[in-house]
């Protein structure tokens, strides 16, 4: 039976999704779907450069989530222009697009570099905002300041890797950051009048699932707008690659019901005004080794989470415990 309370906590996010959707959040506000077009800049990564290192981390290939039209260096205008034909097309009652700068470290640079690349994006007359996916450990208050007046006038929303809260699996996994540079700058960036989202990695080697679902304890303590929730896949041309030939005993990758029921887990343990905007990923299946969860897309297993959540009776925040 669910109590007054339970009801009135399932019900506050005024849809019928058992997690806050941060795709049902962006719909309420802006009137319809808001449709990221992705960019690729010329932003390379500190992990790849010989800043910090040069194998990048050991999961990562910039191929898997890096869409073709997107892929030969061209002008942004132009990828914005190929990226818009098809999305309006497939998604007619968008309301709103904002650029998508996903692939590499997109705050890698000077203010100067990464000025010049967002207001590019932003003088496209279709385009009403953007999305920044980063590192912690490059993002300055100089940007954080540019992205706040930014934010006066258009939708923006940085994206951090957090990845994990495990120092020791960050270690392992070659992020060449610790937990404390994504808790510093998920502070920095909070309050500034834009969206602070966090990515994690479920399913690294190192942690068992009890470890990793702990570390939602850690998450619900940073000033976070959105999380979104990627399983690992390993995919071709990364050192993770080799590592799942060589010693495959030491990954325990997700089955897809398994990962299901441990997203719930963690969700329901997750702070119920944090926006979930991803559930899982799906890399390209010409570049992935494992796992393998068959040709199912990535909407049918936003459905199946929700049935899931149905049929165990939960939603986002059940088990939370306010501090
Ligand atoms: S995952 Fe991101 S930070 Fe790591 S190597 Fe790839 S682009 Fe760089």
């Amino acid at each position: 039976m669910i109590n007054k309370e339970e009801e009135k906590t399932i019900y506050v996010w005024g849809d019928s999704k058992r997690y806050n959707s941060q795709s049902a959040r962006l719909k309420e506000k802006y009137g319809g779907r808001v449709q990221k077009v992705s960019i690729s800049a010329d932003f390379t990564c500190p992990n790849r450069d010989g800043s910090l290192g040069t194998g990048g981390c050991t999961y990562c290939n910039n191929d898997s989530f890096t869409p073709n039209y997107t892929k030969i260096s061209k002008q942004i205008t132009k990828q914005l222009d190929e990226g818009l034909g098809f999305l309006k097309v497939r998604y007619k009652r968008t309301a709103m697009f904002v650029g998508y700068f996903q692939s590499y470290t997109n705050t890698y640079g000077s203010l100067e570099k990464i000025t010049a690349i967002y207001d590019e994006a932003l003088s496209h007359p279709d385009i009403n905002g953007l999305v920044i996916g980063t590192r912690p450990d490059v993002t300055t208050n100089e940007q954080l300041d540019y992205l706040e007046k930014l934010a006066k006038d258009y939708y923006i929303d940085l994206e951090f890797g957090i990845e994990t809260t495990n120092d020791m699996t960050l270690e392992d996994i070659n992020r060449g950051h610790d937990f404390a540079s994504s808790v510093d700058a998920i502070k920095r960036a909070a309050g500034r009048g834009f969206e602070v989202g966090g990515h994690m990695l479920f399913g690294l080697p190192g942690e068992s699932r009890t470890e990793m679902l702990d570390q939602v304890d850690e998450i619900n303590k940073l000033p976070l707008n959105s999380i979104k929730f990627h399983q690992l896949q390993i995919v071709k041309n990364t050192v993770m690659a080799k590592q799942y030939k060589d010693t495959p005993e030491m990954f325990n990758l997700f089955s897809r019901e398994d990962y299901i029921d441990f997203v719930i887990d963690f969700m329901e343990r997750l702070r119920p005004d944090i926006t979930v905007q991803r559930l899982a990923s799906e890399a390209p299946p010409d570049i992935k080794i494992a796992p393998d969860w068959g040709t199912i897309r990535i909407d049918v297993i936003q459905n199946q989470v929700e049935v899931r959540m149905a049929e165990r009776d939960t939603w986002q925040g059940k088990k939370y415990i306010a501090p």
